[in-house]
């Protein structure tokens, strides 16, 4: 969700006159509606604390079920806040509010503040640090019904560890933009240097190159310790011919089981433990999670992630270009009047290329990230496969090939004994009418568009002992798949830059 929500939150901040929007209340009183609606969407999340912590401490057996519901509620409570934010920006005149009253004075003219444009998502800003500081006691609550026992966060310890993961993951590409348009307030000469236009160019794919290094102290990760576990990855990395910086651990307090890997180059490159993984996770399973991880690396997916996004964004800025120009030389009447209708609001057209990028990449980006998901499954599922391709076990003298090149079933077992563990306890079967169970289905799509629903990632693998003769048609389709559409990104684009003009190109970049 990370991706959507910054999205959202470049739209906030960008130079949209709020005002056209607001129903027109005075700036004191459209301070005061939005302190009310933000208040109103708390006490939601003040109910739903109270729910879990009173049906917890009642009957601590009902966690679980206490624990998918609060899930689910969690969940449809984050698009009510989303949307009761925009109401506040757009209708009830909070975005039009900062942006009569934020004013500093620069060449005897008076200009929006510098990065003053981070005050018109305040309301959602209040918003989540709110729910961080009521959603403590239900997740306390869940954690000791769960995890007896064991120690939880402090509830300041708690707001900073999801504080962290919104400044990494959120606010530093939202600070990139706001940066951006605070230079061209400040400084437009400098703003439209073609040496700064490209540099802006490069902070994206570059943005990914220095990410892991960030990563360690925002997140406060710290390296894995010497020891049996430590031993075993090494030997597994050297084994798979894998190098990175270092195995990291994020300390959640037991509140994640993931890994996940960052970094382009072995240099700059860390493969990540949350506390919870390393200490469930039998030797084995650990082992997969690795291989699963080293899997993204050797089939080069983070590079394709960073050239897709570089020629994806260029490619709509382009196609935005090309419309914007065809609609201003358009002369049959009906284009008259789509020009006429929208002339007064050209400061919103800011907007939809927004909105299209947000649905493009969750429907060709999820596409790109569901089937590279599949290829790191398989690897892991190598990583720990031995030459027998019909073996029934391993044990310590199981001799593992070099590299990643057999697939056995112990093997495949061990991968999807790993994922059904940190996939957590699953909803039950099907149930219910048929619209119902078909919109559980979407839903479970839609929650799962990056990775695929997990049960359906462990048929996959578990169809592969039967069937091993399935993995190399899907990889011949997958790589077909990327070359598709690097090729028709780069064919797009090449066409549509001849079309506008590179100069002009370059320019709106
Ligand atoms: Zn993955
Ligand atoms: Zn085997």
């Amino acid at each position: 969700m990370p991706i959507f929500l910054v999205l959202a939150l470049v739209a906030a901040c960008l130079p949209v006159r709020w005002a056209e929007a607001s129903l027109g209340f005075e700036p004191p009183l459209a301070v005061a509606l939005t302190g009310g609606a933000v208040a109103l969407v708390l006490s939601f999340a003040l109910a739903l604390r109270r729910f879990v912590v009173r049906t917890v401490c009642a009957d601590p057996s009902r966690r679980f079920e206490v624990a998918r519901h609060y899930g689910t509620w969690r969940r449809r409570l984050f698009f009510v806040n989303l949307g009761t934010a925009a109401a506040c920006v757009t209708a009830l005149g909070w975005g039009a509010a900062v942006q009569s009253e934020v004013y500093v004075t620069a060449d005897g003219q008076l200009v929006l503040a510098p990065f003053a444009e981070l005050l018109v998502p305040l309301p959602y800003f209040a918003i989540l640090l709110g729910c961080w500081l009521i959603y403590f006691g239900a997740e306390r609550a869940l954690h000791a019904a769960q995890h007896p026992g064991r120690p939880f966060w402090s509830r300041g310890g708690y707001v900073l560890y999801n504080a962290r993961q919104f400044a990494l993951l959120v606010l530093l590409p939202v600070l990139l933009v706001t940066g951006q348009q605070t230079l061209g307030r400040f400084a437009p000469e400098a703003a439209q240097s073609d040496a700064f236009r490209a540099a802006m160019l490069c902070a994206g794919p570059l943005l990914v190159l220095v990410l892991p290094l960030l990563m360690k102290p925002v997140l406060g990760l710290k390296p894995l310790q010497p020891g049996p576990a430590r031993a075993r990855l090494e030997a597994l990395a050297r084994r798979l011919h894998f190098r990175c910086t270092d195995f990291l651990v994020w300390h959640t307090n037991g509140g994640a089981v993931n890994a996940l890997i960052a970094g382009l180059v072995p240099r700059a490159r860390y493969v990540v433990f949350t506390d919870r993984l390393l200490e469930e996770l039998p030797p084995d399973e650990l082992d997969a999670v690795l291989g699963h991880e080293i899997g993204h690396a050797k089939h080069m997916h983070i590079w394709l992630y960073a050239l897709f996004l570089l020629l994806s964004l260029s490619t709509i800025a382009a196609l935005v270009l090309f419309l914007g120009q065809r609609l201003d030389a358009a002369e049959a009447p009906e284009w008259v009047r789509v020009r006429d209708t929208l002339v007064g609001f050209e400061s919103w057209l800011v907007l939809p290329p927004v909105a299209l990028t947000g649905a493009y990449l969750f429907v060709v980006f999820g596409a790109l990230s569901r089937r590279c998901e599949r290829q790191a499954d398989v690897y892991g599922c190598k990583a720990v496969s031995c030459a027998n391709a019909r073996c029934t076990g391993h044990d310590a003298t199981t001799v593992f090939p070099d590299g990643a090149r057999c697939l056995c079933p112990t093997g495949v077992r061990t991968f999807a004994r790993a994922l059904d563990r940190v996939s957590g306890p699953q909803d039950a079967g099907p149930r219910g009418s048929a619209p119902g169970r078909a919109w559980r289905a979407f839903v479970e799509w839609v929650k799962h568009w990056s990775h695929g629903p997990i049960p359906k990632r462990i048929d996959y693998l578990m169809g592969l002992i039967d069937r091993p003769a399935d993995e190399r048609r899907f990889q011949r389709r997958a790589f077909a798949f990327k070359c598709a559409l690097v090729l028709g990104l780069l064919s797009a684009l090449v066409l549509l830059g001849t079309q506008v003009g590179w100069r002009t190109l370059l320019d709106a970049l």
